[in-house]
């Protein structure tokens, strides 16, 4: 049996972050039929008893829609303004789509505080616990509208991490436009190859991401990576994948070998599982 496929067998709690560049179109708003892809493959997730977690961004491009804007709004208050407009309908299209198919959802706004303040940090986990307990599907986003800049954990791929640290999740699934992490970036180097498994961030993977120096990649795996820095400490195996493949979720839990999977340090604290 592969490694992928021993980390994967056992796994109940994952969760899932979606990423802009695959929830809306080049204009900023959202990709509708993307998001009901998405939408129903959790949900079969969840049919198939498994714990699942949303993280997703969105708020701004659905504010756009609302707002009439044909641009990504560029200074601060706009964006703020704007992901306030789109929170509320953001919230409302995945419910409406997760009610389709019978699934209840329940939103939670995090911030910084909610992971580095103990009490705070208590009081969501409990949250969290008890909603998978009523078998609600949480809807995960940063509270963006009013956090400002130091107070902020600043992208879905840090929250993310930081959200399936604190479930103890078994994996968490970044769905990007891109299969997974290449040696180098493909979008300037097209012979840049997949990268199918990594046991450990070594210098070298901390290269193919533009960190520690290099001058390869654009930065838009480093957080990637960073997130996988925070879940393989905690004992959570974690899986880049392209969101816009049909069926992803399915494969990934299906133990196909597909996007690029991290091997996590130790146990599962929530099966307690021989690693
Ligand atoms: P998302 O919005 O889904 O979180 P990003 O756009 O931030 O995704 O990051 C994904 C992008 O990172 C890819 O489309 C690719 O252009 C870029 N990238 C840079 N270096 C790499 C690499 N080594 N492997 C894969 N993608 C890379």
């Amino acid at each position: 049996m592969n490694d992928r496929k021993m980390y994967l067998q056992n796994i109940k709690r994952i969760v899932v972050k979606v990423g802009t560049s695959t929830l809306t179109h080049e204009s900023g708003l959202l990709n509708l039929p993307r998001m009901e892809a998405l939408v129903r493959q959790l949900a079969d997730l969840h049919n198939q008893s498994y714990e699942v977690i949303l993280v997703t961004s969105g708020a701004v491009g659905a504010g756009m829609g609302k707002l009439g804007l044909k641009v990504r709004p560029k200074t601060i208050p706009k964006k703020q303004a704007a992901a306030a407009v789109g929170q509320g309908i953001l919230l409302q299209m995945y419910e409406k789509i997760f009610s389709e198919y019978g699934k209840t959802v329940g939103q939670m706004l995090l911030t910084k505080d909610d992971f580095s303040n103990k009490h705070r940090a208590l009081n969501a986990e409990n949250t969290f616990f008890e909603l998978l307990r009523q078998g609600v599907i949480p809807i995960i986003n940063e509270n963006d509208a009013v956090v400002v800049d130091e107070i902020k954990v600043g992208d879905n791929d840090t929250l993310s991490a930081l959200v399936a640290r604190l479930v103890h999740a078994d994996l968490l699934i970044l769905l990007s436009d891109i299969e997974g992490l290449y040696n180098d970036n493909p979008s300037t180097n097209p012979e840049a190859k997949l990268i199918p498994f990594v046991a450990s961030i070594s210098d070298e993977i901390e290269k193919t991401a533009g960190i520690a120096g290099s001058k390869l990649g654009t930065g838009g795996m480093s957080t990637k990576i960073g997130a996988a820095k925070i879940v393989m400490a905690s004992g959570t195996a974690m899986v880049i994948a392209n969101g816009s493949n049909s069926g992803i979720l399915q494969s990934i839990v299906g133990c196909k070998e597909v996007g690029t999977f991290f091997k996590p340090k130790e146990a599962s604290k929530l099966n307690n599982k021989e690693w």
